[in-house]
């Protein structure tokens, strides 16, 4: 069930590795849909292209997957496809100094974006889960104008209309909600 290359094992020139996966072999995945955050419609599929590159190894991956969400508006379920493209460096972690240096050296990698595996071979499933959980939408929307529900009588107005805008009292500065003012800077234009 897992994701693994053994570093020896990658020539010079690459190579692509697929695998398919239920989002129920992968534990943050399987945790991300027991909260109904999300749900994974059939597996996911994962293609990794590893290359060396100087002492790094670079990682070039897609994953695809249909996910079923709630739309933050109108929370009707929807479906949609998730693709994720990214590109990931490696680094083996040299074990060859004392620990405070470590913790400094292991910083300064992390700081310009490398993934730090230890010993001969580099497991992704990390990699993986996590580039998920980056693919998804901070605020689902099930379509971009989702007009969500009523505030005041809770319908679907997506569906259906309601009488509660024309019926309510209406202020003037009603037509000023949601309108895009220009930030105010100077020396620009
Ligand atoms: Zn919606
Ligand atoms: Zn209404």
């Amino acid at each position: 069930m897992s994701m693994i290359i053994e570093v020896q094992h990658i020539p010079i020139e690459g190579k692509t590795l697929a695998y398919v996966r239920e989002a129920g072999e992968l534990p943050v995945l399987r945790e991300l849909a027991e909260s109904g955050e999300c749900r994974f419609v059939g597996p996911l599929t994962i293609v990794l292209t590893v290359v060396p590159e100087r002492t790094l190894i670079k990682v070039s991956g897609s994953i695809d997957a249909v996910i079923e969400q709630s739309c933050s508006r109108c929370l009707n379920d929807y479906r949609s496809d998730l693709q994720q493209r990214f590109t990931l460096r490696f680094s083996r972690d040299t074990a060859e100094h004392d620990e405070r240096e470590e913790k400094e050296l292991e910083l300064t990698e992390e700081h310009i974006g490398l993934t730090i595996f230890k010993g001969e071979a580099i497991d992704f499933t990390d990699s993986v889960q996590e580039q998920v959980v980056l693919a998804l939408p901070y605020k689902p929307l099930c379509r971009e104008d989702c007009k969500g529900l009523c505030l005041r009588c809770g319908i679907d107005l997506n569906v259906a209309q309601c009488g509660c805008a024309q019926g309510g009292k209406s202020s003037p500065f009603d037509v000023l909600k949601g309108r895009a003012w220009p930030t105010d800077k100077q020396g620009k234009g």
